[in-house]
This record gives structure tokens, sequence and C-alpha cells, in this order.
């Protein structure tokens, strides 16, 4: 699979054959594209936004919008096939839910009209007068995407910013390129014109770089890890351009003496085992009150001991893969540091007979006693593991919520609905979910507080990053305050 480069599919860069992390059969060869791919991607886009795309209608945009959704809707299933070839997530996941979300979120930018290029506004200073306030393009739009829901993450970062009247280069992880560049065919078979969307699969340290520092990309639209983020900050700051950044997180998950603890146990375990726990809002720290605390772990024990492990690649399969061996590394010493620093393994289940042998998996984990000190109460483990600490009053819970360095999303379980509404206003995080976990909408925007981010994608807000702001004012006659101003410097006239 080549790089999609003003309208074309260009094979410069190196071949990089991908195995699947599920059972390490093959999955693509890809051309890994270069600073020269990126940098001819960049001049494909600039041209293509100041001679095109920026004179386009919002309903010209929505249009192709609305033929790329059908085109992929009609090859969903190969896109949910590849999907999980290429990240180890299961098959279940990729074809019930990312693909047909991701679909149903190019939809809704293909038919939102929320979204205007201009409103009208007076001047109380000066009455005879108009303004129109102008949403306006940023120009070329930079984004970088992380590994972990590829297919997504391309619609996330295409559709609002597209939209918007900007053009982009995509930068897709460089582990899992696949669904982004099948999009990138039909981005070409829907009639985009050349050079509006640009796809370009490669390093961080090449095409990421360029990006970033081409004068000609006004913004960069990043999600990653908190630890890049700050890298890529820097270097926009360098080159003086506007950024997203959406970035890690440590989510709570905290569940109060009067919820529905059935339903509770299979939201936290939905919230921290999707994906195995590789989506950044898991919800990685249950935070319980002590009153229910063993009858929610028995519960979430029954629950756990019935998720089907197997090929990620058979429908029936429930425990996704670790996309990275690198990743499994990182999820297997900091559950190690866990254990030292006094966290008590209370379930671990045993899935080494039931998956691939060449597959890379970490099993399902719960880690009781956990403080709020330890490093797997502090940082992302981005991996299947749930830690549970305890509380005794709703300002404890939401001292305990917040403590964290992150505030990306957080979960909370309670039937009454008045303090649902009290305590998730306290919380420190971009999303808090109240009986559920992980629903995404494209109407509402996401991101995150402190070091989980800044701005916001998706919902009217996510668009409105992608522009930037024009005042036209508008006089029509001469008037008083004409007068009173001029005089100022001509007094005599
Ligand atoms: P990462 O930070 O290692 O990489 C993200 C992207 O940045 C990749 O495309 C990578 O190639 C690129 N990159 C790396 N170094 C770069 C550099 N110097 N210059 C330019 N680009 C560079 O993250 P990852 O391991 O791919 O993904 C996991 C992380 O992403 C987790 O921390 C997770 O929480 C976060 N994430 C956040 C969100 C969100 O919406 N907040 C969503 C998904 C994942």
């Amino acid at each position: 699979m080549g790089n999609y480069v003003n309208g074309e599919f260009v094979e410069d860069g190196k071949k990089t054959e991908l195995v699947s992390p599920a059972d390490g059969s093959e999955v693509a060869t890809v051309i890994l594209g270069t600073r020269k791919s990126a940098l001819e991607a960049i001049d494909a886009a600039d041209a293509a936004f100041h001679r095109i795309w920026v004179k386009t209608s919002i309903g010209e945009r929505q249009r192709l919008l609305a033929k790329l959704a059908s085109l992929v809707q009609d090859k969903s299933y190969d896109y949910a096939r590849m999907e999980a070839a290429n990240t180890g997530k299961t098959i279940r996941q990729s074809t019930l839910m990312d693909i047909p979300l991701g679909i149903s979120h190019i939809e809704y930018f293909a038919n939102t009209d929320e979204f205007k290029f201009s409103r009208e506004i007076t001047h109380p200073e000066y009455p005879d007068t108009t303004g129109i306030v102008q949403n306006a393009p940023m120009g070329v739009i930079g984004s970088i995407a992380p590994w972990n829901v590829p297919f997504l993450m391309a619609v996330w970062k295409i559709a609002p910013a597209i939209l918007a009247g900007n053009t982009i280069v995509l930068k897709p992880s460089h582990h899992t390129p696949v669904t982004a560049l099948m999009l990138a065919r039909d981005i070409q078979d829907a009639g985009f014109p050349p050079g509006v969307i640009n796809i370009v699969a490669g390093t961080g340290s090449e095409v990421g770089n360029t990006l970033c520092t081409d004068d000609r990309v006004s913004m960069i639209s990043f999600t990653g890890s908190t630890q890049t983020g700050k890298r890529i900050m820097g270097m926009a700051a360098e080159n003086l351009k506007k950024v997203t950044l959406e970035l890690g997180g440590k989510s709570p998950n905290i569940v109060m003496p009067d919820a529905d603890l059935d339903h509770a146990a299979k939201g936290i375990l939905f919230g921290i085992f999707l994906n195995s726990g590789q989506l950044c809002e898991s919800g990685s720290r249950l935070l319980v009150h002590n009153s229910v605390k063993e009858k929610l772990i028995k519960s979430m024990k029954k629950h756990l001991q019935g998720m089907k492990a197997g090929n990620p690649l058979d429908m029936e399969t429930e425990i996704s893969a670790i996309t990275t061996r690198d990743q499994l590394k990182k999820i297997t010493d900091l559950v190690d540091e866990g254990t030292t620093q006094g966290a008590r393994v209370v379930f671990q289940r045993d899935i080494v007979e039931q998956v691939p042998e060449n597959g890379l998996f970490f099993p399902p984990t719960i880690l009781d006693d956990v403080t709020q000190s330890m490093t797997v109460a502090r940082e992302e483990i981005f991996g299947p593991v749930l830690t549970v600490t305890s509380f005794s009053s709703a300002a404890e819970a939401i001292e305990m919520a917040n403590s964290s360095k992150y505030g990306l999303a957080s979960g909370l379980w309670t039937r009454d609905m008045k303090a649902a509404r009290e305590i998730g206003s306290q919380i420190e995080a971009g999303t808090v979910w109240i009986n559920d976990y992980h629903l995404l909408s494209a109407a509402a925007p996401r991101g995150g507080f402190k070091k989980s981010g800044i701005g916001r994608e998706l919902g009217l807000e996510g668009i409105l990053e992608y522009t930037q702001t024009r005042h036209l004012f508008l006089n029509e006659h001469e008037s008083d305050f004409d007068r009173v101003a001029y005089g100022l410097i001509m007094s005599d006239e």
C-alpha cells in the first residue's frame, strides 16, 4: 500500500511488512513515507487549499463526505477485517463498533448544520455599522495519529478539518496505517480534488517532524502520548503554529454505594477491557465506596471469567491482543512494579492456552489495595489492568479522582441523578459518563483537562478548532462617529 499524495498513490519510501499482533499472520506490505513524500504532500495540500478548497461551499464539502461514507459502508467488512488484523483488536469490536462508528461520524459531518461560515453582529459603539464574524479555515492541517484506533482516528482528523475548509496531510502511526490507506482509495473514488486530503504513513521522526516544522502547515492536530505531545508543542511553538493535543489519561471510574452494582460491574469491565485497555479514555482506576467493594469485585470476577479468549480474528473472541511488543513490555513492567510496591493481584485471567502462540497478549488483570502514590495509580498503563482503591465519602472520591495529572475522562455509577450532576460537575475531566462508559458521539466535543490535552475534537467545538476568526467591519455611509474619530488627528477639516 503506497501513500496518497496529490490524488495519487506514490511508492517512494521504505517497504515494510506488517504482521498481525493477533496471530503473527501477514497483514500488508506498506511503504513508509519519507521526508520527501511529506514535503510533496504539503506542496499539494497548500496548492489545493488556495486554488480550490477554500472557495468551495459547505454543501459541496458535505456532498463529498456523504459519498465517502457510502463508499466505506460498501466495504465495511474489509475495513473491519484489516483493522483487526493490523491492530490485534477483536474483529468483533472492529465490526460492531470501530468501523460503523467511524462511518456514522463521517455522516455526522456530512449532515451537521451547526457549522456556519459566518454570523452577523452589530457594534453597540457604532450603531450605523454592521459586522460579519467569519470562521475562516486555517489552511494546511498536519494531523498526527496514534496506533490504537486508526480508522476512527483518520475519520476524526479528516472530516471536521475539511468541512471547515482546510486541506490536510494525515500521518497515521507507522504501526497501524492500513485502514487509513484503504480510506485513501475511497477518498479518491469519492471525487475529492487532488491535494485536499493526503495520507502519508511514516515515522514520527521523519514524516511527523516534517509536518511540525514546515511553515506552510498552519496547525498541528495531534493525538498520542503526553510525552510526544510536549515535543510536538515545542516544535509548533518554534514555528508559531496552532496545536490541538489529544493526549493520555488515567481515568477514574467511581462507584457510589447506591449504584446498580451488576450494571456498574459490566460497565467498569467494558471501560477497562475494551481494546485490552489500549484506549486513551480507558477507565483504568476503579474508585469504589468501601461498603460495596467486595460485592463489586465478586461480580466483576464472575463476568470476567466468561470473557472469551481466542484468536481476535474470530468473531466470538472478546479479548484483544496488544498492538506492539514494546507496549506489551511496558504493561508487564508496570504491573511488576505495582506488585513490588504492594498492589495485590486479585484476579488474572489465564488465557495462555486459548490465544494464538504467535500473538501478543496480556491477561485481563485486577490489582487491589492500590494507593494513590503507587506508579500503577499514577501512570497510564494502556493495557488490560484495572487498579482498585476504596473511598468512604463523595468528597474523598472527588479528591482521589482529581488527584491525577491527567483529566481525560471519568465514569460515575449511582442511582441518584441529582448527586450525579453535582459530583460530575466537580470532576476535572473532558468527558464524564454517568452510568455508562466509552460511548462516543460525533456531536459531543471530547478532549482533556490538565495533561490530557489542549483543545477539543468532534462536535461543533471540534470543527471550530480548525478555524480562525475574521471580522469584517461594514460602514456604508459617513457618520457622526467617523467625524469625531477622524477629528482626533484632523480637527481643522
Ligand atoms: P505516541 O505519542 O508514541 O505517537 C503518536 C503519534 O506521534 C505517532 O503517529 C508517532 O509516529 C508520532 N510521533 C512520535 N514522535 C514524534 C515526533 N518527534 N514528531 C512528530 N510526530 C511524532 O503515541 P502512541 O503510542 O502511538 O499512542 C498511544 C498514546 O496515545 C497513549 O498515550 C494514548 O492515551 C494516546 N491517545 C490519546 C487519545 C485521545 O483522544 N486523547 C486517543 C488515542 C490515543
